[in-house]
């Protein structure tokens, strides 16, 4: 890896692999540093219906391959499988620590998403990967004719449920409310859903399991009361943390830790950009998230054009 580039892309999801398209267009030697393969969150599930420009919707792998290849096609040099684990400050520049590399750069577009985030019930922790999971595009295979929860109310859990009920013999869904906050329209796929069972009011207090998960145990929020449900498998879907701990305190972050930004995607550090889900903002999906890489690569691009 070489040891200075004008600007570093964190992350190769929707916004990150976007700002690449931007900035090289603009000719800014860019270098995109992804810790796992490129394409981001998209990688993990099936199938996208709500971006604009694909009528019969599209695979979501698909649809990120070819945002990747667009962005090579301009000379984006991407790096897959290195995490970064330190920004800080080098006189005007800035310095990267990824593994044993040290890279330099003038500009940095922070576009690492969030990881999902776990409940905290006895059980959770020992049963990951033995029935626990956080994708269902990853582990839903094994659950073939199986039963199987999902734990959550929202957009994730709803459109995981509904792609586990293609596999699975029942899902249940677990949900703390009475009402869904996913979108109407999967809302209305699942309620039809014959395999779906929903379980409203009731949380998570146990997963229970010798080698494998068994049984769940459910808290009634109105009355209390405990019953426990018998399953082979579940799917967690609780909400998602943002990916900043590598920048200390280069930014400003929110009570949840997102980031804070300006009107251009500025942070408090001058030359530091952040892009999609990673910061504060009202919308998490893909189309803002490339809205988000173009506009914090123009940011960029007019501030490395100030400072080269
Ligand atoms: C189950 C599910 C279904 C969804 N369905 C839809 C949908 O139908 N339509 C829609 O528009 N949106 C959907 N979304 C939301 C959408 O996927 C996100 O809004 C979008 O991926 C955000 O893009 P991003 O580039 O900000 O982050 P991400 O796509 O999360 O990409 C961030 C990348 O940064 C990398 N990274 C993290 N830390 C580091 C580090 N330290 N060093 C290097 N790389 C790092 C990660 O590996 C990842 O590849 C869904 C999300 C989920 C979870």
């Amino acid at each position: 890896m070489g040891k200075f580039y004008e600007a570093i892309i964190m992350g190769g999801g929707p916004a990150g692999l976007t700002a690449g398209i931007y900035l090289r267009r603009a000719g800014i030697e860019t270098l995109l540093v992804e810790k796992g393969i490129v394409g981001g969150t998209p990688m993990n599930y099936e199938h996208v219906e709500n971006y604009p420009g694909f009528p019969e919707g599209v695979s979501s792998k698909e649809l990120m391959n070819r945002i990747a290849d667009q962005a090579r096609r301009f000379g984006l040099v991407i790096k897959e499988f290195i995490e970064i684990e330190e920004v800080s400050r080098r006189g005007k520049r800035f310095l990267i620590k990824a593994g044993e590399e040290e890279i330099e750069c003038l500009g940095i577009i922070v576009a690492t998403g969030t990881e999902s985030m776990k409940i905290g019930i006895p059980g959770e922790n020992e049963l990951v990967g033995r029935g626990i999971s956080y994708c269902a595009t990853c582990d839903g295979a094994f659950f073939r004719n199986l039963d199987v929860a999902v734990i959550g109310g929202g957009d994730a859990a709803i459109q995981e449920g509904l792609a586990l009920a293609n596999i699975a013999r029942k899902v249940y869904v677990i949900h703390r409310r009475d009402t869904l906050k996913a979108q109407k329209i999967i809302q209305e796929r699942a309620f039809q859903n014959s395999r779906m069972e929903f379980l409203w009011n009731k949380t998570p207090v146990e997963i229970k399991g010798k080698d494998q998960v068994e049984s769940i145990t459910i808290k009634d929020t109105k009355t209390g009361e405990l019953s426990e449900v018998k399953v082979d498998g579940v799917f967690i879907y609780v909400g998602a943390r943002p990916r900043t701990a590598f920048l200390g305190d280069l930014v400003d972050r929110d009570g949840a830790g997102f980031v804070i930004t300006d009107e251009e995607l500025g942070s408090k550090t001058e030359g530091l950009f952040i892009a999609g889900d990673v910061r504060r903002k009202g919308l998490r999906q893909i189309a803002t998230a490339v809205g988000d890489g173009a506009l914090a690569a123009v940011s960029c691009e007019r501030f490395i054009l100030e400072h080269r």
